[in-house]
């Protein structure tokens, strides 16, 4: 069989996986138009097939940010990762459902329904890119791109028991990318192979003029990235702080880390720098970008519009009609942030608590390889369990907030699961643009395989 008789196989057989998965997590396809598009096999994601989550622009595509405010709208344009896979001759079959604008951590404030998590349909895939963590488990796609502001990569990946990059910010362009937190935004990659991760990685990341924050910092080639070697230094969490995450998910931990001392590396017990802050401070910031990034979708610039006769209401009228419950307390909360008598009292405080727990890491990673944590303190939770409550949703987010604090880049790697078959994951966390780290180490622990 040639090898384009294989991939059309191979996306005919996914195709068909699609239409018959349970979990709700791809919401489009576009098969069709790949039967004309030009694949070279000598590109280097070619024969993988990728789905997109669904704030990330592909032209003539709807991107609806799973909103009704956005439900007809197709985007113009290609987001710069969109043609930097075209060009490596991936094929793009489809979109991913997620939490509206990506506010979320379970995937379940979405206009397409909740996602299910593949283990188990009863429990939440994560969010805010459950649909691309979900897809992947399942055998939807090999790759699957989504957005991480505070852990939407990592948690999810972890929930659904596959690898998730969250790159440091600047590595990959957001152009295209609709701006949730735009100085915590970043693009990462979903796959169940790290050498898929770490392909996929290569191809999409780099400079890019059209994103202002894009880095000039060097690429190291695919050769150096695809290395397996352990750090030699690695920050862990001290004995008492595994009493408060599940106990299932500490042993777990507590194997790698075995693994880990037996084979030389010098584990050293860490406090995570001001972790009781970090959930406060990243929510004040990214509701104060959200508020006034999502003030284009006012009905006029952007977004479905609501007839009346004056323009304040055709704006009220609008956005009341078009946004989700969670995406309006976050634009309210975000404006009152921002307001003149509180800005000094929430937002500038938290800019420099920001500072703070950024000193405090690069402290840590003066003297350490890379940190390894949990990614969740708990397995994959119920559906409409954390719905009502918006802080218990928002205190997901412990661990993997730290990283968008401070930019820097972290991979989830799967950890074995609990006794009722539930995925867990934990994450290696390294210095700014040290991406290699976490990929050498990576492939060790999957050499291992601790959990087989
Ligand atoms: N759960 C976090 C939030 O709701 C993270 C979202 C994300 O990374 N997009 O803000």
């Amino acid at each position: 069989m040639s090898s384009s008789d294989s991939l059309k196989e191979k996306l005919s057989s996914e195709k068909k996986k699609i239409a018959d998965s349970k979990t709700n997590s791809v919401i489009r396809t576009r098969f069709d138009k790949l039967s004309s598009q030009k694949f070279s096999s000598s590109g280097s994601l070619y024969g993988k097939s990728v789905l997109i989550k669904d704030n990330i622009a592909i032209k003539d595509e709807k991107l609806t940010c799973a909103s009704n405010l956005l439900g007809s709208y197709k985007s113009p344009y290609n987001a710069t990762v969109v043609d930097r896979l075209n060009d490596a001759s991936a094929a793009i079959t489809g979109q991913t459902n997620m939490d509206e604008f990506a506010m979320g951590s379970s995937s379940e404030h979405s206009r397409y329904g909740s996602v299910q998590n593949p283990y188990n349909l009863e429990r939440v895939a994560g969010g805010s890119s459950g649909g691309s963590a979900s897809a992947v488990a399942e055998g939807l796609c090999d790759i699957a791109l989504g957005s991480d502001t505070g852990g939407s990569v990592r948690q999810p990946a972890a929930f659904c028991g596959i690898y998730g990059l969250k790159p440091t910010y600047g590595r990959v362009s957001r152009y295209g990318l609709v701006a949730h937190a735009s100085s915590f935004d970043t693009i990462g990659i979903l796959s169940r192979s790290i050498d898929d991760i770490v392909n996929t990685f290569s191809v999409i990341s780099g400079f890019d003029s059209k994103d202002t924050t894009s880095s000039k910092e060097k690429v190291l080639s695919k050769k150096e990235y695809n290395k397996s070697a352990l750090p030699k230094t690695v920050g862990i969490l001290k004995k008492d702080a595994l009493s408060e995450i599940d106990t299932e998910i500490a042993e777990n931990y507590v194997v790698i880390t075995d693994f880990l001392k037996e084979n030389g590396v010098n584990l050293v017990e860490i406090d995570l720098p001001y972790l009781k802050y970090c959930i406060p401070t990243y929510y004040i910031l990214t509701m104060a970008e959200a508020s006034s990034n999502l003030s284009r979708f006012d009905g006029i610039r952007y977004g479905s519009r609501e007839k009346s006769d004056n323009l304040d209401d055709t704006y009220i009228k609008s956005r009341s009609k078009g946004f989700g419950p969670e995406v309006k307390r976050r634009i309210m909360t975000g404006t009152y942030i921002l307001s003149s008598g509180y800005y000094d009292a929430y937002y500038s405080k938290a800019l420099k608590v920001r500072r703070l727990i950024k000193n405090e890491y690069n402290k840590l990673f003066s003297k350490l390889d890379c940190l390894f944590i949990p990614t969740t303190a708990n397995p994959p939770f119920y559906l409409n369990n954390r719905l009502d409550d918006p802080m218990k949703m928002y205190l997901s987010d412990r661990f993997t907030v730290p990283c968008n604090l401070i930019g820097s880049p972290s991979l989830n790697v799967p950890g074995g699961t609990t006794n009722e078959g539930l995925p867990i994951g934990f994450q290696v966390i390294g210095d700014s643009f040290k991406e290699e780290t976490l990929f050498h180490f990576a492939h060790s622990l999957s050499k291992a395989k601790l959990f087989e």
